[in-house]
């Protein structure tokens, strides 16, 4: 039996986790999840509607949406961890005629984007009655996703399959060994889905990888509202977004902090941000806005070119990173491939990246 470890438990290592066929692996995954994205990410499943040129990203993050039906039923997901709540976007007039062309023409390779319908303004305020009345496209299939929730629900999952977990922060001595505490332990696979942190992993053996952190703050706000669960997701204009969630939480996030390195330290600078982002579309935003209960930091994992990659880089080592702003629509798809690839030897990624050489070479 072949000894796998996984290192990094975002959504990538705990998909990739659940999917590994138990019969042939015993499988160890180690993860210190200070700054974790997935845990502090806003939740927001609908990319069919950006601009992005990419048309690699593209096919895999549509791929990756059309994959949660089948995430669903494979781990019995629930509405409180996800739901496809449909996704609002507010933008001036003109932009909304373009959006609602670009999500016709879409729909015909992406039925999963579901109804696609242009709002007045008090049917918005219907859909959504913590914003004004303000004129808005509609598509049903958009989604949210309670990060936390994904992987408190997918670790039970893999401790039932017998995963034994880790919880330390690891080096590696080479490409099948790993260091943790006093410890060293040697695998047949190394996996490494850490986020922003492969390059310091991967440094030392003498690879240069292009990738940066980026901080990303946003706010919690518990509020008395009953029904917050019916409501959909609101991507305004500008960065500050609104994913209510069950039992009254409404999201309001995030930033995107270039310089901000490793810092996860919650800052004014961001509310300030934030806030005034979503003041103009909020009917009431001084009672909404007033105190966010929490904030949630995290950090993302950058290429160059914005872009994620993922795959075998040597016959021992396989790593997936990179998944910027996209990362709950691409990751578990990619953990998905990657599992697929270590069951079965083929690879299915073709079509979705640049070659790894781009983004990690000696
Ligand atoms: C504030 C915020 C909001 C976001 N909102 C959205 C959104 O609405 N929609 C969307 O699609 N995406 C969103 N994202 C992006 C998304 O969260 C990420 O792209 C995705 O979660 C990345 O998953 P991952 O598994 O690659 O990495 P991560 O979730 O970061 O997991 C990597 C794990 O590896 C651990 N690790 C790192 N190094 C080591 C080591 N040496 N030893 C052990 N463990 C290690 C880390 O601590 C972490 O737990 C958001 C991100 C942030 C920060």
């Amino acid at each position: 039996m072949q000894k796998i470890a996984i290192v990094g438990g975002g959504i990538i290592g705990m998909t990739l986790a659940n999917y590994l066929d138990q019969k042939n692996y015993q499988v160890t995954l180690f993860d210190e999840p200070t700054g974790q994205a997935t845990k502090a990410s806003a939740g927001i499943i609908s990319p069919w509607l950006s601009k992005r040129r990419n048309k690699q990203w593209y096919q895999l993050a549509k791929d990756g949406a059309a994959f949660f039906p089948k995430l669903i039923q494979d781990f019995q997901i629930d509405h409180t961890i996800y739901q496809q709540s449909g996704t609002l976007l507010l933008r001036p007039e003109h932009q909304l005629d373009e959006l609602l062309a670009l999500a016709e023409e879409r729909k015909a390779s992406a039925p999963e984007i579901g109804t696609i319908e242009r709002l007045s303004g008090e049917q918005t305020q219907q859909e959504l009655p913590l914003l004004k009345p303000l004129s808005a496209l509609k598509i049903s299939g958009g989604g949210r996703l309670d990060g936390k929730a994904y992987l408190i629900h997918m670790r039970k999952k893999a401790e039932e399959k017998g995963i034994h977990f880790i919880p330390q922060r690891v080096q590696l001595a080479d490409e099948q060994t790993i260091l943790f505490g006093e410890k060293k332990e040697a695998f047949d696979q190394i996996i490494l889905t850490v986020g922003p942190h492969l390059k310091e992993l991967l440094t030392p053996l003498g690879y240069q990888v292009d990738l940066r952190p980026q901080k990303g703050q946003l706010l919690v706000f518990q509020t008395a509202i009953k029904n917050s669960g019916d409501f959909p997701v609101a991507m305004l204009d500008g960065e500050a977004d609104l994913i209510p969630f069950l039992a009254g939480k409404i999201l309001l996030g995030a930033t995107h902090e270039n310089d901000a390195g490793w810092d996860l330290r919650e800052t004014p600078e961001a509310f300030e941000q934030l806030t005034s982002g979503a003041h103009r579309f909020l009917a009431e935003p001084e009672k909404l806005l007033a105190a966010p209960s929490h904030y949630r930091v995290g950090t993302r994992a950058y290429t160059s070119d914005f872009a994620p990659f993922f795959g075998s880089l040597t016959d021992h080592v396989l790593v997936a990173s990179g998944l910027g702003s996209s990362g709950l629509s691409t990751g578990p798809y990619i953990g998905y491939l990657l599992a697929q690839y270590l069951n079965t030897g083929k690879a299915g990624w073709q079509g979705y990246q640049k070659e790894l050489s781009q983004y990690i070479h000696r």
